[in-house]
């Protein structure tokens, strides 16, 4: 499995990763983006990673 994290000093609040990762499990909190979803199920895609312009996502296999 995945374990996903966001740097929220990082991020900047642009919410191009909500939309973007496929298995909907991102949201905005306030102007943050956070782990909304269940974080079991992220699929390690990496997407989030590529499109955050602020370079805020971690995706560690576990
Ligand atoms: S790695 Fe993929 S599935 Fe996991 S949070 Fe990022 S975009 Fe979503
Ligand atoms: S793509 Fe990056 S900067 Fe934009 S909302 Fe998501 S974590 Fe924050």
């Amino acid at each position: 499995m995945f374990m996903v994290s966001i740097n929220q000093d990082k991020c900047v609040g642009c919410g191009s990763c909500v939309d973007a990762c496929p298995a909907k499990i991102l949201g905005m909190e306030g102007d943050k983006a956070e782990v909304t979803g269940d974080a079991a199920d992220c699929m390690g895609c990496e997407t989030c990673v590529e499109i955050c312009p602020s370079e805020a996502f971690t995706v560690m296999e576990l």
